[in-house]
């Protein structure tokens, strides 16, 4: 088995939901490079009790490596190197040499803002984050904040602790130094690589999948497979030893076996899946729509380098937007209604005419929860994506507040550019 560690996140603002957690999940990815299984993420508020009883749960499981991130700052409720270094059976008490850098750095910090302040809480302030563990290794400051590594007090058993602070990005700026430190590097002696691969399917029930793996259970020791539905896209997450690599080959085989039509990617996610398509054909897109008014735009601009596939996008709610920006005929929404099939397409050609692409993407529905009716209820979408000479259209009825009708019908169309790119399943 390879090391195992465990995250602690401080702070009452992440506990309770104003902010959400970003520590936990970077610093899981982070381990797993390393090859380290994280065994638990514990949020805790600012409280001391509550810090030390979750450092005690943890060290009490076995592993070895706690982290902590947060509540290093110069003020009273930033409390963790004293409570981690207390519990460690490691008092703290200041030290001379890195108060002297951190004031150089806050008057550095001041002078730069043009701040005014009080020069004794000033002092007082970085005297507190200058406060470090009898013992423990000190991780240089990116920010005012210095991580501590605080091993165990001498004669007790236990994993030593990684005490980085809360900002998001003072704390991915000092992992490196913090990894690098002897004695993270001695508690993660036993790490052995961890490789992570992942499957996509579009349009396969987990039941479905969920039998295949029964089917194939035997012959899949070593690996650890996580299956989850989100936004329709089922995604296959298998973490493995590299000696169980032959296990893996069989487990993609089997899901190529069973649902070779809807496995759409062997890792990249859609969006770059189809980015790269677009990129490797030389093509270009241009949307029409409604319903999402710009989501889908948006979607399609989230990779970097954007502009070379994406020549804009048109939201167009009100009829004389459609008429006026995308060509749609003014008989056809008077035939048909602004939401249906026929005005998508119209949509998608407008767009393509207009922008002068090679790809057009209509959009046309009702994201709710008003404007609904018995023949076109909230959730009806149409979607076309057109080429001069080909063509993909769906409609459908989704299911969800606005948002998520909103969300989805993105990443329909999304998947429809797809199957118009590359074939394979059916959006
Ligand atoms: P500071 O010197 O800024 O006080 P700190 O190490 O004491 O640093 P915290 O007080 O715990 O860190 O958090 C400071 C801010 O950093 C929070 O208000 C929040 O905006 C952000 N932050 C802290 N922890 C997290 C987290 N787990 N996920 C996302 N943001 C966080
Ligand atoms: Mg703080």
């Amino acid at each position: 088995m390879t090391a195992r560690a465990g995250i602690v996140v401080t702070g009452t603002e992440v506990l309770t939901g104003r902010v959400a957690d970003r520590n936990g999940p970077w610093l899981a990815e982070a381990l797993r490079v390393l090859g380290v299984d994280v065994t638990a993420v514990v949020v805790v508020g600012d409280r001391p009790g509550d810090l030390t009883a979750a450092l005690g749960f943890l060290a009490g499981s076995g592993v070895d490596l706690v982290i902590t991130s947060g509540g290093l700052g110069p003020t009273a409720d930033d409390l963790t190197a004293e409570v981690v270094g207390d519990s460690q059976g490691r008092p703290s008490a200041v030290d001379p040499a890195l108060e002297q850098r951190i004031a150089d750095v806050v008057a550095r910090l001041i002078a730069r803002r043009g701040w005014r302040v009080d020069p004794v809480a000033t002092a007082a302030g970085t005297a507190k984050q200058a406060r470090v563990p009898a013992g423990a290794t000190v991780v240089e400051p990116v920010g005012t904040a210095p991580g501590l590594v605080v091993p165990v007090a001498e004669g007790r058993s236990g994993p030593p602790v990684l005490v980085l602070p809360g900002p998001p990005s003072e704390l991915q700026a000092m992992w490196p130094a913090a990894v690098a430190t002897d004695l993270v590097r001695r508690a993660l002696a036993g790490a052995t690589e961890l490789r992570q691969s992942t499957l996509r399917l579009w349009g396969t029930l987990e039941s479905e999948l969920a039998a295949t793996l029964r089917r194939v259970d035997d012959q899949l020791a070593g690996l650890e497979v996580t299956t989850c539905l989100r936004d329709g896209e089922l995604e296959i997450v298998t973490r493995y030893a590299p000696d169980a690599a032959p296990a893996y080959a069989r487990l993609r085989q089997a899901v190529e076996t069973d649902f070779g039509a809807t496995l759409f990617s062997d890792g990249p996610t859609l969006d770059e899946v189809v980015t790269t398509a677009l990129v490797d054909a030389g093509l270009r897109v241009a949307v029409g729509d409604s319903c999402t008014a710009g989501l889908l735009t948006a979607r399609l601009t989230a990779p970097a380098g954007a502009s070379a596939w994406l020549l804009g996008g048109v939201s167009a709610y009100a009829n004389s937007a459609k008429e006026q920006l995308l060509d749609v005929p003014a008989e056809l929404i008077a035939a048909h209604g602004a939401v249906g099939p026929e005005v998508a397409r119209a949509m998608a050609e407008g767009a393509r005419h207009r922008f002068g692409a090679d790809v057009g993407i209509g959009v046309t529905g009702i994201a709710g929860p008003g404007g609904g009716t018995p023949d076109k209820p909230v959730g009806t979408v149409h979607l076309a994506v057109v080429t001069p000479d080909d063509v993909r259209t769906r409609s459908v009825v989704l299911r969800g507040g606005r948002d998520a009708v909103r969300e989805r019908t993105t990443t329909l169309a999304v998947h429809l550019l797809r199957e118009l790119l590359l074939g394979g399943p059916p959006a």
